[in-house]
């Protein structure tokens, strides 16, 4: 009997009281059998010694495989890849069953066929899905409440993934039909994956990081050390660090727009939407989001350190000893109206910038991007953003304010640091400045919307757009 023409019409209907097997005792197959007793599953273990099989769930039986293969219409295959070969003997006993594959490799590219379509060539006449290989044991038996509760399920039989989509239901997880057979390397490959999203920010944000820290050091500390013979090297622990974040996350903040308007000049300059963007800039725009994050954490790190500084022992010196001097010379520390308007205006600039900022890393969460149209979400995402970047980007010249006119504020010839950090935010926002004028905004909108420019028109070039999709 062929796989596909078994009676699958009674798989859809797996219900609670059904007997559910499991082919294997180890921690999967145990975590698995006590949530499918605690859904209301009869569960049937089958195992290569099933007298001495120990630590199972209370109401579960232990049977060997064959006699277990009887008992349920739906197996889940425990057991891994390498001792899959018993299965073979045992094909008359799963004929026309579902064979369950949960298994994951230790590395990528191990075999030539996936796992499950290894599975199916061993034991054709059983169909074979692939899922919960995404979900831990830990999981499992935690509830699921504090880890991946989204199991990805592929097959080529509809009906016998609806009845595994029936079980993890009943379960309290969510299911996730990735297509036919083909794609269960892919969900192989998923618990392999470390952070692949988070690799290349991370990187640049190590890289920034170091960077600017090391130019900083030199310029203040090492300075002051080899100029005026004074040992600053304790503000490296607060006020340098405070130096640095905030240029890093603005130097973020601007890379994760960056990519945007280029994409819109290549646009503009191809005169279609239909030409691949190159592999680094697809891959640049891929992890925008993780840029962003980044970026924040840093944000908040500016905002944690400089609610400190009231409470240090170098500011409280400085203040006491400033306002001693001014007792003992008699002098009086005049209000000056323009400071007082910088001081308040680049505190505002931070706080509604930072405000913003965390406003656009909350739409940014799946929960909440989920509840938002396109419309929206691309509206908070780039208009919210730039103007983000717009205040972030005033509250650091604000914070310069006329330095850059004095000579003493290039030591060795090196500008202060949080001239650097403007470069980039600088370019973006004069890029974007450029792009929303009417007409090459006009030109832009006409682009997204399918037009071609009629002289690139005739021009062959390879169709398809970015796979990301534009927030500009
Ligand atoms: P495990 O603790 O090592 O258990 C594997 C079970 O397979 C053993 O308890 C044994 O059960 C059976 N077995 C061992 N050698 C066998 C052989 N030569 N022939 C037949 N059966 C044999 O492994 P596990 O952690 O439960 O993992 C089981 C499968 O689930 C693996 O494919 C793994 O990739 C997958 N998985 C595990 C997790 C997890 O968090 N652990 C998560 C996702 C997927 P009996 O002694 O009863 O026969």
């Amino acid at each position: 009997m062929k796989p596909d023409s078994v009676a699958m019409s009674t798989l859809s209907s797996v219900c609670k009281q059904d007997v559910v097997c499991i082919f294997g005792t180890g921690d999967f197959g145990r975590s698995l059998g006590l949530r499918l007793l605690q859904a209301g599953y009869e569960v049937v273990y089958g195992s290569r010694d099933p007298k001495n099989s120990a630590l199972l769930p209370k109401g579960a039986k232990v049977m060997t495989h064959e006699e277990a293969a009887q008992t349920a219409r739906v197996i889940f295959v425990a057991v891994h890849r390498e001792h899959y070969d018993f299965l073979t003997s045992l094909s008359p006993a799963l004929e026309g069953k579902v064979l369950v594959d949960i298994s994951n490799n230790l590395s990528r590219g191990l075999y030539p066929q996936s796992n499950a379509e290894y599975l199916s060539t061993l034991v054709p006449g059983a169909v074979v899905v692939k899922a919960f290989n995404t979900i831990s044991a830990w999981a499992l038996q935690s509830g699921g409440l504090d880890a991946n509760r989204q199991v990805l399920i592929c097959g080529n039989n509809p009906d016998a993934k609806q009845a595994v989509v029936d079980i993890a239901h009943s379960l309290g997880l969510t299911a996730l039909d990735r297509g036919s057979l083909k794609a269960a390397s892919e969900l192989e490959d998923i618990p392999l994956q470390l952070f692949p999203m988070w690799r290349l920010p991370f990187r640049i944000a190590v890289g920034l990081l170091a960077v600017l820290f090391i130019y900083v050091l030199i310029r203040d500390v090492i300075y002051t050390w080899v100029m005026e013979k004074k040992d600053i090297s304790f503000r490296i622990m607060v006020s340098l660090a405070n130096k640095v974040f905030p240029m890093v996350a603005l130097v973020m903040l601007a890379l994760c727009y960056l990519p945007g308007v280029m994409a819109a000049f290549l646009q503009l300059y191809n005169g279609t939407k239909y030409r691949r963007f190159p592999d680094w800039l697809d891959r640049w725009m891929l992890c925008r989001k993780q840029l962003g994050l980044l970026a924040l954490a840093f944000a908040f790190l500016h905002v944690l350190y400089t609610f400190a500084i009231p409470i240090r022992y170098y500011v409280f010196h400085r203040r006491f000893t400033f306002t001693s001097t001014m007792i003992k010379e008699n002098k009086t520390y005049e209000f000056d109206n323009v400071m007082a308007w910088r001081s308040d205006s680049y505190l505002a600039m931070g706080m509604l910038g930072f405000a913003l900022f965390v406003l656009l890393g909350i739409t940014s969460l799946p929960s909440v991007s989920n509840s938002l149209n396109w419309r929206e979400f691309s509206c908070i995402q780039s208009k919210l953003g730039h103007l983000t970047l717009l205040l972030c980007t005033a509250h650091t010249f604000l914070y310069g304010w006329d330095k850059f006119l004095k000579p003493s504020a290039y030591k060795w010839w090196m500008p202060p640091g949080y001239m650097l950090s403007l470069v980039v935010p600088c370019v973006v926002l004069i890029l974007k400045l450029f792009l929303i004028t009417p007409c090459m905004d006009r030109t832009i909108t006409r682009i997204r919307q399918g037009w071609e420019r009629s002289a690139k028109a005739g021009t062959p070039h390879k169709k398809g757009k970015s796979n990301q999709p534009l927030i500009l």
